[in-house]
């Protein structure tokens, strides 16, 4: 195993079948045992050969041997077991552990992967229950992922004042995220071939594989030559850059409200998709509304003739000036709704009220004039208003 299928026939990877039946058909004659009674190492070579034919000469399994290499011949150039093989691959490229797909498919790990870890699999129960970790599994060839990835998703935050919060508004931020590289569109690589970057061009993992044996580089497929990295971006496919957003902040949102922007978060290593941007707000306290939940709270002053004839004030409100009639008799501290005036339901349900606190206000200075009302005034009171405060 520890040599690449189509360096063994000397064909390149995209060679007919017609050329691999030729390959095989010199090599074979070469190193046939007939032809070489008693040499080892060409009864070796020979078998190395009929190896590497009887994958490369059938389709279905060569297409699954070009996409997993040596693994294809453990996991049995089955369809349906690569196909949970390949799941399984990148739930552990993606970190997610969970929303294994083998108990579903009817596979069970030890089954799909008793072959390649000879006793070490054993067991069966799941990818957990076996104690397998998912770094450890693919850890060679995870170390150094080679696929696309969706990018990270990123977080802004946004100070907004309440006005602002209550009718909704839009901002020009200036974010620097990580932004798919020009230079290569993405993709990672110069689009040049050259010296396998992972193998320095010998064919071989950097360490040895647990998959038993030398194996093969993933990167390379053991033919030691890759695509070179694009050097603006590493490889990556990713480079920091900063751009100008126009966000709409909907009505309604509150201190620790997010606003998701699909897509608009750091680039996908490799081509992959982009991550989502994320605008947190933060809503400055207003030094004269309170805010409970969707709820507004403003203190109305009101003068005494007003609590006590009865009035009509005008009242600002974040939608625009309303007329609130004060009932005659209105003690301070009384309590008026403006139903719908407070913040709108960033849910879309129904809007918050304004809850208007009348205080009643004295004169600043009292005039002589003044002074003789409230001497009137006084008689108006026929119990004693504190006859109700005991402790
Ligand atoms: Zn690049
Ligand atoms: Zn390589």
């Amino acid at each position: 195993m520890a040599d690449d299928y189509y360096q063994i026939l000397g064909v390149d990877r995209g060679a007919s079948a017609e050329d691999v039946k030729k390959a095989y058909r010199k090599l074979a004659r070469k190193y046939h045992p007939d032809v070489n009674p008693g040499n080892k190492a060409a009864e070796e070579k020979f078998k190395q050969v009929s190896s590497a034919f009887e994958v490369l000469s059938d389709a279905k399994k060569r297409k699954l041997y070009d996409e997993f290499g040596p693994d294809a011949e453990k996991i049995g150039f089955d369809e349906k077991k690569a196909e949970a093989y390949r799941a399984y691959k990148s739930a552990a490229s993606s970190g997610g552990a969970g929303g294994m797909p083998f108990g579903a498919e009817g596979f069970d790990l030890g089954d799909l992967f008793g072959d390649l870890f000879g006793g070490r699999g054993g067991g069966g129960g799941g990818a957990g229950g076996a104690g397998f970790d998912v770094g450890d599994l693919f850890g060679r060839r995870g170390a150094r992922s080679t696929g696309p990835e969706r990018g990270e998703d990123l977080t802004a935050r946004v100070q907004l004042s309440l006005n602002d919060a209550v009718t909704g508004t839009e901002r020009t931020l200036s974010i620097t995220r990580p932004g798919r590289c020009s230079a290569c569109s993405g993709r990672g690589d110069s689009g040049k071939m050259g010296t396998c970057p992972t193998c320095n061009g010998t064919g071989k993992p950097r360490r040895a594989s647990i998959f038993g044996g030398a194996g093969v580089c993933p990167t390379c497929q053991g033919t030691g030559r890759a695509m070179e990295p694009c050097p603006q971006c590493g490889g990556t496919g990713v480079k920091e850059e900063s751009t100008r957003l126009t966000v709409k902040i909907p009505a309604g949102v509150q201190t620790g409200s997010k606003v998701r922007l699909a897509g608009q978060g750091a680039a996908g290593p490799r081509g992959g998709p982009p991550g989502d941007l994320y605008i947190e707000t933060e809503v400055t306290e207003h030094p004269l509304v309170r805010r409970e939940g969707d709820d507004l709270h403003i203190d109305l002053p009101v003068t005494v003739p007003e609590a006590i004839l009865g009035a009509d004030v005008r009242v600002p409100t974040f939608q625009g000036e309303v007329t609130v009639k004060v009932p005659a008799g209105s003690q301070s501290g009384r309590r008026m709704r403006l139903k719908g005036r407070g913040v709108p339901s960033l849910k879309g349900g129904a809007p918050g009220d304004l809850y208007l606190h009348l205080q009643v206000k004295v004169p600043e200075d009292a005039s002589a004039e003044a002074r003789a009302a409230a001497e009137t005034l006084s008689r108006a009171y026929r119990d004693d208003v504190r006859r109700e405060l005991t402790l």
